[in-house]
């Protein structure tokens, strides 16, 4: 048993308004639950034994007594009381008189705002403690800042979606308008995929959350799924196991085979579509400019729109990488997805373009492995790291050392490098990708020689 959780994002409209967006000036109504955040920090901050009080806390699950940390809903309640003016309780504390400073201030607005600072707070004196008990000099945390993306509780937000007329979406919102709380609407970039997600069977909505970036505003919908799943070592025990394993690489992004039966079922190969060569061009012009503007002012980052670029490339093609990958997974239900464990490289020799190249495609890696996990994981699939060592070297086959070579001009020439694989030892030849992954499958049941014995499986 487990939870999974994702995102499904919604994102405001505020293009021009002759293009259906919002005005501009709705824009600013956003982000006025600052000054009421910074005026619950400085309360909390100034109580700070209350933040940690210990008191008797009863487990809901098995109805023991012990004693915990005081709970953020007590908390709540405290500092409500304590700042809130209400007929039965007609004077708060003078010096911290919410009512007076924020009158009309919505009671949803102000819940999110007092739960959002009690987590900043906590998480200050925390880190604070540790600090002073370190006793060293540098690294003291800082204050917390006021700022944050409010969570919009039900009766601060309602969704109008019209379907027949995406133009016609919008979101009410209530909103301070530097007069008086209102409802305002603010059209969205509604898109078909955003209903479909938020209605798929299982998934439970939270409270959406509104994300102010500089350049959109979007209301992030955060979804949580249980999820039931056998466990790795449970699995491995039964005969009719499918693995389904992804050798990851630079060319062929990732090589997926399935195994059942200790027969290679299925093969799907998701090449890059000339990724590689079209990040190395970019960045040959990173490094050209970098070494005609000398060293790098601190702080300073050159070259944004660029590497903005590369970084939404890598972003788009982990997300298909890793759905290609689930693809296959969601064929055969109840079977392992086994992974590498990413090798540490330390790109050497070559340009500065192509090491930075060569960088780049290892975090791309990185980011394939992660969101295949994320996503297969949300179809009850788990995935498993086994040790990387030899996958390349050896033969999927029987097991012996191999060599890599590749065809030019009809010639065999042999080299590490070379996109095909020969065993010298049964003479079995074929992609060296394809005989990598094979051989993830050997690395999990841990079956020839040249594994290591003392390997931890997952
Ligand atoms: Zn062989």
């Amino acid at each position: 048993m487990g939870q999974t959780t994702r995102t499904t994002k919604l994102l405001l409209d505020f293009s021009g308004r002759s293009q259906g967006g919002a005005n501009l000036g709705k824009r600013e109504h956003l982000a006025i639950l600052n000054a009421a955040r910074r005026f619950y920090l400085d309360f909390f901050l100034a109580h700070p034994d209350k933040l940690t009080e210990r008191v008797e806390v009863i487990s809901k699950k098995t109805g023991e007594v012990r004693e915990g940390v005081i709970s953020a809903d007590h908390l709540l309640t405290w500092a409500e009381f304590q700042t809130i003016e209400t007929a039965e309780h007609p004077d708060p504390l003078p010096d911290w008189n919410f009512s007076k400073a924020f009158p009309d201030f919505p009671n949803r607005y102000r819940r999110s705002v007092i739960k959002d600072v009690i987590g900043k707070a906590r998480g200050y004196l925390t880190t604070l403690l540790k600090w002073q008990s370190s006793g060293k000099k540098k690294g003291k945390p800082g204050i917390p800042t006021a700022s944050n993306h409010p969570t919009l509780y039900a009766g601060t937000l309602t969704l109008e979606l019209d379907e027949l007329d995406m133009r016609k979406s919008f979101i009410r919102l209530k909103v301070y308008t530097r007069q008086a709380w209102m409802w305002v609407h603010y059209p969205t970039c509604y898109n078909r995929y955003f209903d479909r997600r938020r209605a798929e069977p299982g998934w439970e909505t939270a409270s959406p959350k509104l994300i102010l970036s500089k350049q959109s505003a979007a209301i992030h919908f955060l979804q949580s799924k249980t999820i039931t799943a056998k466990k790795i070592v449970e699995s491995k025990r039964d005969p009719d196991l499918v693995t389904v394993a992804v050798d990851l690489n630079v060319k062929q992004l990732a090589v997926i085979t399935v195994r059942q039966h200790r027969l290679i079922k299925e093969t799907r190969f998701v090449p890059d579509h000339g990724l590689d060569q079209h990040r190395y061009q970019h960045l040959k012009r990173v490094a050209k400019k970098q070494w005609q503007a000398g060293k790098a002012v601190k702080g300073e980052c050159s070259n944004q729109q660029l590497w903005a670029h590369v970084r939404r490339q890598h972003e788009d093609c982990a997300h298909k990488t890793a759905r290609a990958i689930v693809e296959v997974c969601e064929k055969y239900p109840g079977c392992v997805l086994v992974f590498e464990r990413l090798r540490k490289i330390k790109p050497t020799g070559g340009s500065k373009s192509r090491r930075l190249n060569r960088k780049k495609a290892n975090q791309l890696k990185g980011k394939i492995t992660q969101l295949a996990k994320e996503k297969a994981y949300a179809i009850g699939v788990v995935s498993v790291e086994v040790n990387p060592h030899g996958t390349s070297q050896y033969c999927a086959r029987c097991g012996c050392k191999g060599v890599r070579f590749t065809y030019q001009a009809g010639q065999r020439v042999t080299g590490t490098g070379g996109k095909l694989f020969s065993c010298p030892a049964c003479h079995y030849e074929c992609h060296a990708d394809f005989n990598a992954s094979a051989n993830v499958h050997h690395s999990f049941f841990r079956e020839f020689h040249w594994q290591p014995r003392a390997q931890k499986s997952g």
